[in-house]
């Protein structure tokens, strides 16, 4: 396989790197140059453009911030791939924005699909993640060896045709931000009440809430939310994709949604979307 792997941010960085590790053609590119140092010595090559990256890749993986990057890079994209190749979107969009870019991917001869992951730094280290594939099925057999390489394959899910991955992250991403606000506002009323922080977290752990108490525990723990994994911002564009996707109003999420941007405005944007609780409490 040859692939083109473009946005090595957090994620892609990880992930690219099984890419190279498991002996495909690696071609790189980033926004910001000079991010690829690892992944070169373990013989992927650096492009200098996105055209560059993809003119002899038959896949072409996308994971980038939101719609309006690959919006942006999708056009280099479909001016310079070779007919046919299978463009894997990885990035957290919308379901109408997965659609969107599957048209126009097959306007120009390609072909696309929609494949954002669930889990983080850590799975897409160690080739865990779950993916949840929005896609035809021929489109799904032949993406699969790639997802393999950073998937565990019991947590590749095929949910529906293009859209349907989206549409499912962006459902589990609403998820996250209730449960990390949830826990923002609890530690403040536990904090009003004179309880120990500590305390309240043992307690906690065992209620609905514990499963992201485990997770975040020692940035709660210690108020230090500085190294993000999945990051405040990142947060904020999510709950804007559901807030926009559904034909019925979620009122709980645009309450939530204007804490998530008083807490951007504070400074904690690029901070783990954990600083939320912190920024409650
Ligand atoms: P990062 O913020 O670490 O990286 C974002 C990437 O997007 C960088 O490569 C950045 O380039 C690039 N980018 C941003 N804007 C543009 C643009 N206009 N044109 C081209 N490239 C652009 O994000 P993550 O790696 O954490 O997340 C990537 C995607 O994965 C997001 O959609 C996120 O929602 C999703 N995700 C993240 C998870 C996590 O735990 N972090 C978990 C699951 C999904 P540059 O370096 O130049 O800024």
């Amino acid at each position: 396989m040859t692939v083109a792997f473009l946005g090595l941010g957090r994620m892609g960085s990880a992930m690219s790197r099984h890419v190279v590790d498991a002996g495909h053609d690696l071609v790189v590119w980033n926004r910001t140059p000079g991010r690829a140092g690892p992944l070169l010595s373990a013989g992927a090559t650096e492009a200098g453009s996105v055209a560059e990256a993809v003119r002899s890749a038959d896949r072409v993986v996308l994971m980038l911030f939101g719609p309006d990057s690959v919006d942006e890079v999708l056009t280099e994209v479909t001016g310079a791939a070779p007919a046919g190749a299978l463009v894997i979107d990885a990035t957290t969009v919308s379901p109408e924005d997965s659609r969107r870019f599957a048209a126009r991917c097959e306007h120009a001869g390609l072909r696309y699909l929609d494949a954002p992951v669930a889990g983080s730094i850590a799975p897409a280290t160690d080739g865990t993640l779950g993916v949840l594939v929005g896609a035809g099925e021929q489109d799904f057999q032949d993406a699969l060896p790639l997802l393999e390489l950073w998937a565990d394959p019991a947590k590749i899910r095929r949910l529906g045709p293009v859209g349907a991955g989206s549409a499912m992250k962006l459902c589990n991403n609403l998820a996250l931000a209730y449960t990390i606000a949830g826990v923002g506002e609890t530690l403040r009323l536990g904090a009003d009440l004179g309880i120990a922080r500590d305390a309240l977290l043992d307690v906690l752990a065992k209620t609905p809430l514990g499963g992201i108490i485990s997770y975040k525990r020692p940035m709660l723990t210690s108020g230090d939310y500085s190294a993000p994994t999945f990051s405040l911002e990142l947060l904020a564009k999510d709950l804007d994709l559901a807030l926009g996707a559904g034909s019925r109003d979620l009122e709980v999420a645009r309450a939530v949604r204007a804490t998530v941007q008083a807490a951007v405005d504070a400074g904690h944007g690029g901070e783990d979307f954990a600083a939320l609780a912190g920024y409650l409490a």
